[in-house]
């Protein structure tokens, strides 16, 4: 049967009911405690501190996890010091066969820390199941190709490693953001301690037990988990020699105060506030999955999420009509669920964040749309948010919400689109809808964004370096560049 186009919006309208598609959670096994990553064991804390770790879609304990102190990151700062001689020493080859060891078993226990993940942080299975963990496999394998291979990455130059790196990530990525530490630091040669954000440390746990397995040397790698002061603790270590830190601005430039002069390496990731800029030739169905994949993937919780739209005058209507009808077909719930679109807010501190600038848009005159949704009644949640009639002087349009929360501006001319997605402290990443290659390239040239997207948005790849200007910190991850800022060249 031929389908009319009246059928065919019908159809549109449609709600399609889904059966519940919750994934199997009994091979997982986390334990009710954990203790420290240090040495290549896992061992008792000197810490006596310990906090709990829970489902933010549930608000139930997962597990307990130790506060580390000022002796614990000390052992292991010392762990990785000691391991770094021999690490360094290694042939090439061989750390690259640990490196591909280690993505091995990550892809092999996949399915297990996909559930974890999910269950620590929030996001949608489907999500952990299909980027989280395949990329981070993905980094070790890619890293692990470079192993051996860096006197050819940087010819005529003598690339050395720099010693112990302290590494702080944060919560919305917590394997991925793990592996963009861990994979370069060792195939260049360094030791690692890590620590992990103090909502989703369970990841890591596991990624101890995959260290074990892969009988990489004692101390290459060490975790210790804990809160803001336990990462102010490591990254201050006299003997770490390299930091690098994903998280906010405001404790990105804290870190750099506290180690300026100290002669210690640093990369900064740090927040965004990007621009998914829609022009009227692009092809707007495309366009709509972009923007839904920009700002909604995650809960919003990404650094380079494409927080604002800004489109273009003549197709503002009719890309707003299909983007609302989107929204109204978003899945919020169960984060277990392979159904499930929208997950639950990673934390009530970061729930309350959100409601606080989505309050703050309404106060300032922006007009606020959200799809007819059930929120469950315990956890965390947040419902996808449009804004439109928003200023560029906004809070919401100025600063990172870090939540399903998108503010709508519009352009006419190029120049104005381009003005207006440089108008922020930011610079960590822009998107560009169009059907002129030539258009591309003008607004990318243009542009201070570390990553633009053509035609599609959120692409990773280890392949591809990653980070930002201005206020989104400094230096690359990825790629070839993701292994310079941990080596010295001679
Ligand atoms: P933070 O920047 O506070 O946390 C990132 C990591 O740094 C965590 O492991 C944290 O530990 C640790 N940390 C905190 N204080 C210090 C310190 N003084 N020295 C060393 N390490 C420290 O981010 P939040 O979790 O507080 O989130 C706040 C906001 O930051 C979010 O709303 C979002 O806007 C932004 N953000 C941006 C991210 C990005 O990828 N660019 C990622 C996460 C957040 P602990 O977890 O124990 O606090």
């Amino acid at each position: 049967m031929a389908i009319t186009k009246k059928h065919s919006a019908e159809l549109a309208k449609q709600v399609f009911e889904y059966a519940p598609a919750p994934e199997a959670i009994d091979h997982v096994k986390i334990q009710p405690r954990y203790g420290l990553f240090i040495g290549g064991k896992m061992g008792a804390p000197h810490s006596r501190k310990r906090f709990p770790t829970i489902n933010p879609a549930t608000e139930k304990t997962l597990s307990e996890v130790v506060e580390g102190d000022e002796v614990d990151v000390d052992r292991a700062v010392k762990a990785a010091s000691k391991a770094f001689d021999s690490w360094a020493r290694l042939s090439p080859s061989r750390r690259a066969r640990y490196l591909f060891r280690i993505s091995r078993l990550v892809q092999e226990r996949s399915r297990e820390l996909a559930v974890v993940e999910t269950m620590d942080g929030g996001k949608p299975i489907k999500e952990s199941r299909d980027v989280d963990i395949p990329l981070s496999a993905a980094h070790f394998f890619y890293y692990a190709g470079w192993a051996d291979k860096l006197e050819w990455a940087f010819p005529n130059r003598k690339p050395r490693p720099l010693g112990v790196a302290g590494q702080v990530i944060p919560w919305n990525f917590p394997l991925l953001m793990l592996a963009w530490k861990i994979a370069p630091a060792l195939a260049a040669g360094n030791t690692v301690v890590l620590k992990p954000a103090e909502t989703t440390p369970l990841s890591a746990m596991v990624f101890a037990e995959i260290c074990m397995q892969a009988e990489l040397p004692p101390g290459v790698v060490n975790i210790v988990t804990g809160a803001g002061k336990t990462g102010s603790l490591l990254v201050t270590h006299p003997a770490v020699k390299k930091v690098a830190f994903t998280g906010s601005t405001e404790v990105g430039k804290l870190i750099q105060r506290a180690i300026a002069g100290s002669g210690k390496r640093l990369t900064l990731e740090l927040g965004g506030k990007a621009a998914n800029i829609v022009f009227e030739d692009a092809p707007l169905d495309q366009a709509v999955e972009g923007i839904v994949n920009g700002i909604y993937f995650n809960q919003g919780h990404v650094c380079c999420a494409g927080s604002r739209l800004l489109v273009q005058e003549s197709i503002a209507e009719p890309l707003l009509e299909k983007l609302k009808r989107r929204l109204s077909t978003l899945r919020l719930g169960d984060p277990l669920d392979k159904n499930t679109d929208i997950g639950a807010i990673n934390s009530r501190a970061q729930l309350e964040k959100i409601q606080g600038l989505v309050e703050s848009g309404v106060e300032e005159g922006a007009e606020l749309y959200q799809p007819e949704c059930v929120l469950p009644e315990r956890g965390f949640w947040f419902p996808p948010s449009l804004f439109t009639n928003v200023s560029q002087s906004y809070r919401i349009a100025r600063e990172e919400i870090f939540g399903p929360v998108l503010s709508v501006l519009t352009f006419r001319t190029p120049t104005e689109a381009v003005e207006k997605a440089n108008n922020t402290p930011y610079g960590l990443s822009a998107g560009v809808w169009t059907d002129k290659g030539s258009r591309i390239l003008w607004m990318a040239e243009r542009m201070r964004a570390g990553v633009v997207w053509a035609n599609t948005f959120n692409r990773f790849d280890p392949t591809s370096p990653f980070g930002g200007y201005k206020e989104s910190g400094f230096g690359r991850e990825g790629g070839v560049h993701g292994l310079l800022p941990y080596l010295e060249l001679n």
